[in-house]
């Protein structure tokens, strides 16, 4: 498996949209008709797949990975409105790549007759460069750190742990439930965080001897992460001011730095001994452990090829591309 791997979703057209749109796909290549661009990826989803398609392809290696110990990231990238969230938490009409991705571990491990799990969860915002523990709303502006026993870690993240698919979904939907947020700020407010939804797998050996040396040495740690990234468009360009500004400023660093960290690892920096800025903000270091290493990782980028948000198509397109 390919440790760094890009796709595209172009999300549905009205029909008159489709009828305008400058857009054409072909193959893996998304292009532009005039001036002509155009850009490459490992896969291009169009606007008729469905969710469990985009699962499949790649996700679902991803989350076969992490049942044997290799850490694994998932973003879903993309301008407010491009289907992120559609494509990670998905709705009542289609469930998203987390469902789809929970369901499939709770199978996949039980699959593994001969070792036994342990399996946590933990749901986090990160706003304004702030870490919230949505499965706690009194924990806020949490702190990361780090220690020799435990790696990167968020100090005081709530892991709950969890026996089957429908008490994850429960706990993601009480996390929803309990943002700190009024109902009318919902989409703005989520246009403007990062929520990363993890698993934390722990297994071992079976042992019939209870009592038996080292059965401690075979425990294997990994995390899994689904990522809902905050809305990719400019700040300057909605004309924002004050706090709007800020948000955006915090967003566009936070998302440049994911930019040049998976750019740095798919050029093989870290293994050559390079700098990876994972510190230049908290995105990239909260995943640090599930994106360089052995990690696998996948991004998302979601697009909508309508002819009004072609400048931005364009800059989501860019961005995903440098990944490769
Ligand atoms: P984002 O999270 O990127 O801001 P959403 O996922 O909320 O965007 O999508 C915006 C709207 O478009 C939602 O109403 C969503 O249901 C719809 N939508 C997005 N992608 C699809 C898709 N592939 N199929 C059907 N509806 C979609
Ligand atoms: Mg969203």
């Amino acid at each position: 498996m390919e440790r760094i791997n890009v796709a595209v979703r172009a999300r549905p057209l009205s029909p008159e949209d489709a009828k305008t749109s400058p857009w054409r796909i072909s193959g893996n290549s998304i292009v532009f008709a005039n001036p002509s661009n155009k850009f490459d990826f490992d896969r291009i989803f169009r606007e008729d797949c469905k969710t469990a398609e985009v699962y499949e392809s790649r996700t679902k290696a991803i989350v076969s990975a992490a049942i044997g110990g290799f850490n694994g990231t998932v973003f879903a990238y993309g301008q407010t409105n491009s289907g992120k969230t559609h494509t990670m938490r998905g709705s009542s009409v289609e469930p998203g790549v987390i469902p789809l991705a929970v369901h499939d571990l709770f199978d996949m491990i039980q699959q593994e007759i001969d070792r036994e799990f342990l399996l946590r969860m933990s749901y986090m915002e990160i706003y304004n460069e702030e870490i919230n523990d949505l499965l706690a709303p009194e924990h806020r502006k949490l702190q990361i750190h780090e220690s020799i026993e435990r790696g990167i870690f968020v100090a005081g993240l709530k892991e709950e742990i969890v026996s089957s698919p429908e008490q994850v979904l429960k706990f993601m939907e009480f996390g929803e439930a309990h943002r700190h947020i009024g109902e009318t700020n919902m989409n703005l407010h989520s246009s403007r965080s990062h929520t990363i939804f993890r698993m934390i797998i722990e297994s071992r050996d079976k042992v019939e001897d209870e009592y038996a040396e080292n059965s401690c040495d075979a425990v294997r740690v990994s995390v899994l992460n689904l990522v809902d990234l905050a809305g990719s468009e400019r700040a300057a360009k909605t004309g924002a001011e004050g706090v709007r500004l800020k948000e955006g400023s915090h967003i566009n660093k936070s998302l440049m730095t994911l930019g040049t960290v998976i750019k740095k690892l798919s050029e093989g920096a870290e293994s050559q001994g390079g700098h990876v800025p994972y510190r230049d903000s908290k995105l990239t270091r909260i995943l640090q452990p599930a994106l360089g290493g052995n990690a696998n990782t996948a991004i998302i980028c979601n697009i909508t090829l309508a002819q009004i948000h072609a400048d931005e198509t364009k800059s989501s397109l860019m961005f995903a591309s440098r990944a490769l």
